[in-house]
């Protein structure tokens, strides 16, 4: 496989301008891939300068129709490489080959829907008091910084790229130091399909060295980033010396309700896979499970059999369902949650161990006696581990569902209407899902309440975000 290791900058690749370089490595077989180009100060220069030439010779000037012919050549593009892009994502960071192609397949439906969007976009007349005439513009904001986590790098980066381009702006992607071949590769298909030089520059390289850079630079106007609260939150301090725009896409600890009158089988039967996909690396995963008393001794019996079923395994077989975490290190992370002899009272019931063989695997984790003050049930893990907990009171269990300083996602299961409206209204959080696990859908916004983020990706919301709204008024 050949594996894409430059910086892309004003349509073409090159190395970095001080030939640093960082490792990739596939945490399936703790193997180096490939060392890729690590932007510096000096290439977030290059890279934004050339974005904003761009932007003010003729991106912003494109007519509407001659933009969204670019996007869907882009989409078409991406379809024609999907297979590639699939392996690039799956190698870097482990993910199951499967899931990789949905995800490339929705980064490439993204460029449509928002080529689609570009002539459905428009803004308002308004019948203002003095008469005369007045109307609203979406105006593109320039250049745009688009920073990326590495758990979902191919989606999360159309999810910014291609509402931000089809705006009128220009972008910087910057893919995390895991996972920047999708990316990477991502311009140079972009390129080939048709956008200008300049349209979108991608900088692989580490977060701490020159995102600062990056978020600070003048001729940044908005930062759309995906990634942890507490970088979020540094981005958020740094952008507001000169009142940058942002939109932040943080961390979560989503609820999973089962009500006792719930379709106890399928609840039970999908919700690992709500927690432990992506091997837990999920800012969505239902990572606490509330369940009514009256069910869940049942509900817990076959939630662990259902986990006990759960293929883990080479990323690169079709039937694997979860791979290895994304590295040695993150693993180690995890593992600092787990029960320990002082916390005699959380007991596993399954998994939280390491499977015999290579790689940064962990068996998915069902730990049952948490309290609220345990770390395993307040901070996000990231990781294949579920907590269950039972609950008597509708009142009281949604008192502690936002007694979360997130509010990202959720499920809830009940066959009750009322309750399923009247609980869905009370849960803080950004999106909701009834009686099912799915809560990403790339025609409806998405982002979170609380610590969980500002702003939305995905939708006509994402794409009102990458404007300025202006007001014009012509006197009689
Ligand atoms: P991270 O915050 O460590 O990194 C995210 C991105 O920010 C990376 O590209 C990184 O290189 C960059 N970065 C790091 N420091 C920076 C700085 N000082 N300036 C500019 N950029 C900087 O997060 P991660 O470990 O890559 O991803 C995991 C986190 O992302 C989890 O908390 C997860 O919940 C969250 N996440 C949220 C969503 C969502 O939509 N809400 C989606 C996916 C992941």
């Amino acid at each position: 496989m050949q594996f894409p290791n430059q910086l892309f900058i004003d349509g073409r690749s090159c190395g970095a301008s001080d030939n640093k370089t960082l490792p990739i490595i596939n945490p399936a077989t703790e193997e180096v891939l490939v060392e890729v180009a690590a932007a510096s100060e000096r290439d977030v220069e290059a890279a934004v300068s050339g974005a904003q030439r761009t932007f003010e010779g003729s991106w912003r000037d494109y007519t509407p129709g001659r933009r969204a012919e670019v996007m869907f050549q882009i989409a078409r593009v991406l379809r024609e490489h999907a297979e590639e892009l699939s392996q690039l994502e799956s190698v870097a960071i482990g993910k199951p080959i499967s899931d990789a192609r949905d995800e490339v397949a929705m980064g490439a439906r993204t460029f449509e829907y928002y080529a689609g969007a570009i002539s459905k976009f428009y803004g308002q007349t308004i019948p203002v008091a003095r008469g005369g005439f007045d109307f609203t513009l979406r105006q593109p904001m320039g250049v745009v910084a688009a920073i990326v986590p590495w758990n979902f790098p191919f989606p999360i980066a159309t999810w910014k790229v291609a509402p931000a381009l089809a705006a009128g702006n220009c972008v910087v992607l910057k893919p995390a130091r895991q996972s920047p071949l999708s990316a990477l590769r991502l311009g140079e298909l972009a390129a080939r399909a048709g956008l200008p030089d300049g349209c979108l520059q991608v900088l692989a390289g580490s977060g701490e060295e020159m995102g600062d850079a990056l978020v600070k630079h003048p001729l940044i106007r908005k930062i759309s980033f995906t990634g942890s609260t507490a970088v979020g939150s540094h981005i958020m301090q740094v952008a507001s010396r000169d009142i940058k725009r942002v939109s932040l896409e943080l961390g979560g600890k989503s609820p999973n309700i089962i009500f006792a009158d719930a379709d106890l089988e399928k609840a039970a039967s999908t919700s690992p896979m709500s927690v432990f996909a992506n091997t837990g690396q999920d800012c969505c995963a239902r990572s606490r499970v509330f369940v009514e008393r009256s069910v869940y001794e049942k509900f817990v019996e076959l939630f662990v059999q259902a986990t006990r079923k759960v293929v883990i395994g080479d990323p690169a077989k079709a039937e694997t369902q979860i791979g290895p975490l994304v590295s040695a290190q993150q693993r180690e992370v995890v593992e600092t949650f787990l029960p320990t002899a002082k916390t005699p009272h959380l007991k596993v019931l399954c998994g939280g161990d390491r499977p015999a063989r290579k790689g940064c695997y962990l068996n998915p984790a069902v730990v049952v006696g948490c309290e609220t003050s345990d770390r395993i049930w307040r901070e996000e893990v990231f990781g294949p581990v579920a907590c269950v907990r039972a609950f008597d009171r509708e009142e009281e269990m949604l008192a502690e569902v936002n007694a979360s300083p997130y509010g990202l996602s959720g499920s809830l299961w009940t066959k009750d209407l009322n309750r399923a409206l009247r609980v869905s209204r009370r849960v803080e959080s950004g999106v909701l899902s009834v009686n099912c696990h799915n809560s990403v859908h790339l025609e409806a916004p998405f982002g979170g309440f609380k610590q969980s983020g500002l702003g939305r990706d995905l939708g006509m919301a994402a794409m009102e975000g990458y404007t300025e709204l202006k007001n014009i008024y012509i006197a009689e």
